[in-house]
């Protein structure tokens, strides 16, 4: 076991961790980074990244966080393998466990950015097409579906919205919805029943996927009355997931204030949290925007804040 000792400890390794990790660095605070058990985070698991400003060509998902890590660690940002299984934020210096490596560190400010996690269906074959059709962020990866047909499951603003913005690429989209209506807003509701290029249905689940090495269309069944089910295929090269994210905050809500969904909640615009000296950045604050360039920005405040609050506090 190793015992560690930090000005600012950051937990999570995607965009927001690492930009506070350059930024910490750069401000001498000695950060180490614990990378969680997704090193690079959500961007991992995607294929190309065309919208983060900088990459005229697009890059791929694990390149753009291999030059993020190789940025941040220039600067001297200390990374460690593992997960944070436990905190005590009762008292400062904070006291953070890491499992694999069996640290413990004290940190006098902390930037969570541990992010959130999309959720699947937990079918044998999505992850298998991940990346080759299936995806959760249809900003992030719609436009490879131009003038092609693609499905979203769920029936929620993020599933609508996910569809109205499919439908200005692709060539048809299906929304698969498995109660007999829409939960999201009556707003949003009325623009997807409005689209010409959305079709809604609705009792529907998805039992299967296929496809060679692509995705090439799901295998669904509808459930009219309790008794008549019918079983048929749609053809489709994008799957896209809306069925909500699960923001990975399980480890700290003894001590930290979250929302009614488990997102962590922060002071006004900026980027503190209830306890004096912990600070959240990246999708793990920010159920609206979830993009690499908004937790990037918002890694760099957290980092901005940390520093701020450490002038302040300097004994
Ligand atoms: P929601 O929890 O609101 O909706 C999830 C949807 O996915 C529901 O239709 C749910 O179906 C469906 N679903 C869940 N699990 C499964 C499953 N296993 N199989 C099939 N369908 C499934 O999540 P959202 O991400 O849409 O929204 C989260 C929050 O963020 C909400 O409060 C929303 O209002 C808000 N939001 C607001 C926006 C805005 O104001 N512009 C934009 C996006 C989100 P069922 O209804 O049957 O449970």
């Amino acid at each position: 076991m190793s015992e560690l000792a930090t000005k600012c400890l950051i937990i999570g390794s995607g965009p927001a961790g690492f930009t506070a990790g350059i930024y910490t660095a750069r401000a001498n605070l000695n950060p180490i980074m614990v990378d969680g058990s997704q090193p690079g985070g959500q961007l991992i698991t995607t294929t190309d990244v065309e919208n983060f400003p900088g990459y005229p060509e697009g890059i791929t998902g694990p390149k753009m966080m291999e030059d993020f890590r190789a940025q941040a660690t220039r600067f001297g940002l200390l990374t460690l393998s593992g997960e944070v299984t436990e905190v005590d934020f009762s008292k400062r210096p904070f006291v953070v466990k890491v499992n694999g490596g069996g640290h413990v560190i004290t940190a006098d400010t902390v930037i969570i950015s541990t992010g959130a996690s999309a959720r699947y269906l937990g079918l044998p074959d999505e992850q298998k097409y991940l990346g080759m059709g299936v995806s959760a962020c249809a900003t992030c990866d719609g436009f490879f579906f131009r003038n092609r047909p693609v499905a979203v499951v769920g029936g929620g603003d993020t599933a609508c919205e996910e569809a109205l913005y499919l439908a200005g690429l692709a060539s048809k989209v299906y929304m698969i919805v498995r109660k007999d209506y829409l939960r999201a807003s009556k707003y949003m509701q009325q623009r997807v029943m409005e689209n010409e290029k959305i079709e809604v249905l609705f009792n529907t689940q998805t039992l299967s996927l296929f496809g060679e090495d692509m995705l090439e269309g799901a295998h669904l069944v509808s459930h009219k009355g309790s008794e008549n089910e019918n079983e048929f295929d749609i053809r489709v090269e994008g799957f896209f997931l809306a069925i909500g994210h699960t923001p990975n905050t399980a480890v700290f809500e003894k001590f930290v204030e979250l929302d009614e969904m488990g997102y962590i909640k922060t002071k006004g615009s900026s980027t503190a949290t209830n306890i004096p000296g912990v600070f959240a950045a990246g999708d793990v604050a920010d159920p609206f925007y979830q993009q690499a360039v908004s937790a990037a920005g918002m890694g760099c405040r957290a980092a901005l804040d940390a520093e701020r609050f450490l002038m302040m506090n300097e004994d």
